[in-house]
């Protein structure tokens, strides 16, 4: 992997576009600065239309292109899909070893993911259950089970060597300790969501949303964290 800094950042996202909601303007200052940013979407986006009548292979492929144009607009490296059913995620075995295996592929310094709290934004959301599997699940795949080779063994033997993450950001949460200034990269990122048609038909109207979300009432714009540190 070349990356002028060796530092890479892995986006877990449970939908295509959470990632860019949660954090299109943090991972534009990375990119900026050399840092090589990978997606992960864990489910395919099959529920997120309102027409009655798109077809479902439709929906799926249209939402990956969009998810790929959103990662070159911010300049993430590259985008991974997980073939999980949307609304549907569980977290079990099955979605903890992807997400080990994709952390150990990838090996970041950070990851970014969801809270996995239930009640999110000061009582103002339901944290979607994908949103909660997903952050719960990469949660524990970074610790401790990416980190130590006795769990699912069998990536040894494909040459996929025990990964420690050092740093993980958590969105969407009620308890930001990490306040991130985007105002110069409010544009991009509006950019990068935009590129979401499918879910954002009414463009003028979505900017305007945005801009409202992550005002600060100093009149920055801001994506707020839950960082960690890990020391072990
Ligand atoms: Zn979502």
């Amino acid at each position: 992997m070349t990356d002028p800094n060796g530092r890479v950042a892995l986006v877990i996202a449970a939908h295509p576009d959470d990632g860019d909601f949660g954090c299109a303007g943090y991972t534009a200052q990375l990119a900026a600065k050399g840092w090589s940013v990978q997606f992960l979407v864990c489910t395919n986006g099959a529920k997120g239309t309102s027409d009655r009548d798109m077809p479902r292979e439709r929906l799926i492929a249209l939402r990956r292109e969009e998810q790929r144009e959103a990662c070159r607009r911010m300049g993430a490296k590259d985008v991974t899909f997980l073939d999980n059913e949307d609304g549907e995620l569980v977290y079990d075995r099955r979605f903890l070893e992807q997400l080990v295996r994709a952390i150990r592929v990838v090996r970041p310094h950070t990851v970014l993911t969801h809270d996995p709290t239930d009640i999110i934004i000061r009582n103002s959301f339901i944290n979607h259950p994908d949103h909660r599997a997903t952050g719960t699940a990469a949660l524990d795949a970074i610790y401790p089970t990416a980190r130590d080779h006795l769990n699912f063994p069998e990536h040894l033997l494909e040459g996929i060597e025990p990964h420690k993450v050092a740093e993980v950001l958590l969105w969407g949460t009620n308890q930001p300790n990490f306040d991130v200034d985007i105002t110069a990269d409010l544009d991009t990122k509006i950019h990068a969501l935009t590129a979401h048609v499918t879910q954002f038909p009414d463009r003028s109207g979505f900017m305007a949303f945005v801009r409202e979300n992550s005002k600060a009432e100093d009149g920055r714009y801001l994506e707020r964290f839950r960082r960690i540190e890990l020391e072990f």
